[in-house]
């Protein structure tokens, strides 16, 4: 294999007008898209980063975002892509340990790279929206000449993004060009047809993060179709785009999809341009699905991945879907549910069971993976890749840390993450399980269940819930609500309404900081 990028100088010459990237109702052809990109690694050369050397993009969705990141590449350097909402503090341990020497920014976050340039090698901060002290602006950058696309091998890595840290801090992933180009096809893939050249995805998903960065941008880019990118999320406003746009393809996060169906005049938005819409990153609410079904006539599927993983392991597919489920492993993405001793859990006949009649102890296990998307390893740490592999029958397999349980029609059902699962009085307690009934409840708009210490139980349930605007139910009526549907143990005895959850950018509840708050 050459250059995970080396395929869109193809699609330039072949259909030179097609369109790569649209944003604020202009358009930019393949043609100037590639020409750009080879200005912009022909400008990284000029300033000495030389292939294997890491380049920071510190940038919301934009299209001098998706023009940086090929150009780093074609460049033969590594991506080290860095969160816009992140400040001096977090974006040091960024650059020190990745040693990036160049940052692609906007000019308002300028200062916040100054502030820690001298911990770190940055030698050259471009700003792509105009002048700042300190930096070169984007058009500065470019260089006159283009850079030809420099070969790389298959393991060389391409970028190398920090996980989301909701513990401990963040760890580099190396994600090397097979991992990339292997993921963005086969997730290609899954639509009926692939990518074709007139399609168009919504770039709602922030490109800092693996999910938009490889389902989104360069499963797109790859195959010659267009990608717009949407630098905040806004419900009403993806809305409009999608429907003045014609977007055919959309990818998100549940919490998206859940801000979708619950906008007060969702029953008029037309998204009937969508052929494909998939939701990831966390578990997808039956209820949000039908909901999102129901009232734009587009089927939801949900596929499950991890940054080090490149990210899609598990899809649902059109023809082939559970509701519920995170989908079968890709085909080349081996899979299993292993207990402590890593022997293999036997899989239910059929699934998704009923959580209340069985013993999920019984049947689930951690979830472990092993294929071409996954990662080579964390960066410059050897601890950390010993914990994260386990070398059985000649394989590599990556913990996921995820508890779930499969069934024999080779469909996965993730319960929770290790670290999410509270143990009350002695029995564990699965948040999703809480959660799913919480979404059913119709003045319900958002939950979050959390584990809280107690001084009899250890630990004990309590949810964090959103109520719709309008909602007659009290937090006792949802108390009541569970104990009537869950197993007494199961039931939140503590329910809290609060305006909304602390979310992650890419739409992870930050349970952490939910327990804080119980704790204080
Ligand atoms: P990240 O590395 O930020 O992509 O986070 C990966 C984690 O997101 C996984 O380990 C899961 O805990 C969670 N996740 C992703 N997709 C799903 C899904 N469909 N259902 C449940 N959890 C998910």
């Amino acid at each position: 294999m050459t250059n995970l990028v080396a395929d869109i100088a193809d699609t330039a010459a072949e259909m030179p007008e097609n369109v790569a990237l649209s944003f604020a109702g202009q358009d930019v052809p393949y043609a100037a898209f590639w020409a750009r990109v080879g200005q912009f690694a022909r400008g990284l050369a000029d300033a000495g980063v030389e292939p294997g050397d890491r380049v920071g993009i510190y940038l919301p969705n934009l299209p001098q975002y998706v023009t940086a990141f090929h150009g780093v590449l074609r460049a033969g350097g590594i991506v080290v892509p860095m969160n816009p909402q992140y400040k001096s503090r977090e974006i040091s341990h960024l650059l020190a340990d990745s040693e990036a020497s160049v940052v692609v920014t906007l000019s308002d976050l300028v200062p916040f790279v100054q502030e820690v340039r001298d911990e770190t090698a940055v030698e050259t901060v471009v700003s792509v929206n105009g002048e700042a002290d300190g930096a070169v602006t984007f058009e500065e950058f470019l260089a006159d000449e283009v850079l030809d696309v420099v070969d790389r091998a298959d393991d060389d890595v391409a970028v190398q993004p920090y996980t989301s840290g909701t513990t401990g801090t963040p760890k580099g992933v190396l994600l090397t060009h097979e991992n990339l180009a292997w993921d963005a096809r086969a997730t290609a893939d899954l639509m009926p047809g692939g990518v074709k050249e007139d399609d168009m995805f919504l770039g709602v998903l922030p490109l800092f993060h693996i999910y938009g960065m490889t389902v989104t941008m360069i499963a797109t880019l790859f195959e010659g179709g267009g990608y717009r990118p949407v630098p905040e999320w806004d419900a009403q406003q993806a809305a409009d785009i999608i429907e003045s746009e014609g977007i055919t393809v959309m990818h998100g996060v549940p919490a998206m999809f859940n801000d979708l169906v619950n906008q007060p005049n969702a029953d008029e938005f037309d998204l009937s341009s969508l052929r494909f819409a998939n939701s990831g990153g966390s578990s997808l609410p039956i209820e949000v699905m039908e909901r999102f079904e129901d009232l734009f006539d587009v089927e939801l599927f949900e596929g499950y991945g991890l940054t080090e993983t490149a990210p899609v392991t598990h899809a649902n597919q059109p023809g082939e879907r559970r509701p519920g489920s995170i989908g079968r492993p890709l085909d080349g993405v081996e899979a299993k549910i292993v207990d402590g001793n890593f022997d293999e859990v036997a899989p239910v006949p059929e699934g998704p069971v009923d959580e209340e009649e069985t013993d999920l102890d019984e049947i689930t296990g951690e979830l472990v993976v092993s294929g071409p998307n996954v990662m080579k390893g964390y960066y410059n740490l050897p601890e950390a890749n010993e914990g994260a592999f386990t070398e059985a029958a000649g394989k590599r397999w990556f913990h996921t840390g995820d508890i779930g349980y499969h069934d024999e029609d080779g469909y996965f059902f993730v319960v929770d993450r290790e670290k999410h699962m509270i143990v009350t009085g002695g029995y564990n307690v699965y948040p999703r399980e809480v959660e799913e009934l919480l979404f059913e409840h119709e003045d319900v708009a958002d939950a979050a269940v959390v584990g809280i210490e107690d001084e009899r139980r250890g630990e004990t349930v309590k949810a964090f819930v959103v109520p719709t605007p309008g909602a007659e139910a009290t937090p006792e009526d949802v108390k009541q609500y569970c104990l009537d549907n869950l197993a007494e143990y199961k039931h939140p005895r503590e329910v809290e309404f609060v305006d909304e959850l602390p979310r992650t950018t890419t739409g992870k509840v930050q349970k952490f900081e939910l327990r804080e708050d119980a704790a204080e």
